[in-house]
């Protein structure tokens, strides 16, 4: 395993936020889950009883400033390792994410009918390609991001606003927007009582939070893989069994309209990549097809549309 060079300092950690507090039941019965080894330095992850799996202690905001903008997850290639915190060469799979979306698009415009224009937000939108695919329908689509990257990447090739930062430290209108959207986000989020605070209060009461997650409950790669699962390492702060995710949201006045599977377009050097598979990566490129998108239902991965409700 390769090395980074060093492991974060402690004050990247809260340690207020440990096996002490459940913020799905408020009754915490943890148990230990997983300890895994990222870079030569360990990773805690527990299990409550109510279904909510959280790492402990919980990396703060100052840790996902650092990982965020970090070569690590831009490219493991480049910090010459094969080890995935963030994404196999991010930047190359835009053709992937772009199919992705406008899929994601046209399910949630037929299935919530979204005729008249909207007010969209979407955090944590990476390079743009949803906002950019619901800006071209005549929606209005704003993005909210903690990756200068990102921001100048969406404006450069999609000309679609992200503003740069925490959404909840921005400070938009209340019930500004009428429908916000997060992908490849909620497990990431350390403060996430107080994010979904912010998210209900700038969605109108009527109004769409839309989410996908990965669910933990009889997930059978996750029995299978272990503490090699995707979720163990150091990005994730949450997962979830569907209980504890009811809980959550019910706490903060939503109500789950729908679920779908989330179908995502993936190539086979992500694949492979993420199931840390080398031989089929390299049989994949061997046969000059490791760049093919095609539709998969990964991970498992639920698409979750709450209502706010008051
Ligand atoms: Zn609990």
């Amino acid at each position: 395993m390769s090395s980074t060079g060093f492991p974060p300092p402690a004050e990247y950690y809260d340690v207020e936020d440990g096996i002490n507090v459940c913020m799905a039941c408020g009754n915490p019965r943890f148990t230990l889950l997983h300890r895994v080894e990222h870079f030569g330095f360990p990773f805690e992850f527990f299990r409550c009883e109510c279904g909510l799996i959280k790492q402990a202690p919980m990396p703060n905001e100052q840790f996902f400033e650092w990982f965020f903008n970090s070569d690590l997850f831009f490219s493991a290639k480049e910090s010459d390792s094969e080890e995935i915190w963030g994404f196999y060469d991010y930047f190359k799979d835009e053709n992937s994410r772009l199919k992705t979306s406008r899929r994601r698009f046209r399910i949630l415009q037929q299935k919530l009918n979204w005729e008249t224009p909207r007010s969209i937000m979407k955090i944590g939108p990476s390079t743009g390609t949803f906002l950019y695919v619901a800006s071209q329908a005549g929606h209005q689509a704003l993005g909210c991001d903690v990756s200068d990257q990102f921001v100048n990447y969406a404006k450069e090739h999609y000309q679609v606003q992200i503003d740069h930062g925490r959404f909840e430290h921005h400070g938009y209108a209340d019930g500004q927007f009428t429908d916000l959207l997060l992908f490849n986000v909620i497990e990431n989020v350390p403060n996430l009582d107080e994010f979904i605070a912010a998210i209900r209060r700038t969605l109108r009461v009527g109004g769409h939070f839309i989410f996908n997650h990965v669910e933990m409950r009889k997930n059978m790669i996750a029995a299978f893989q272990k503490d090699k699962y995707f979720i163990f390492r150091p990005p994730i702060c949450y997962a979830f069994e569907d209980p504890a995710l009811k809980m959550i949201l019910e706490k903060h006045g939503f109500e789950i309209q729908l679920r779908f599977r989330d179908i995502r377009y993936l190539h086979a050097e992500k694949i492979t990549t993420l199931l840390r598979w080398r031989w089929a990566l390299r049989l994949s490129r061997m046969l000059k097809i490791e760049r093919i998108n095609f539709p998969i239902w990964a991970y498992p991965s639920w698409i979750t549309v709450a209502r706010r409700v008051s």
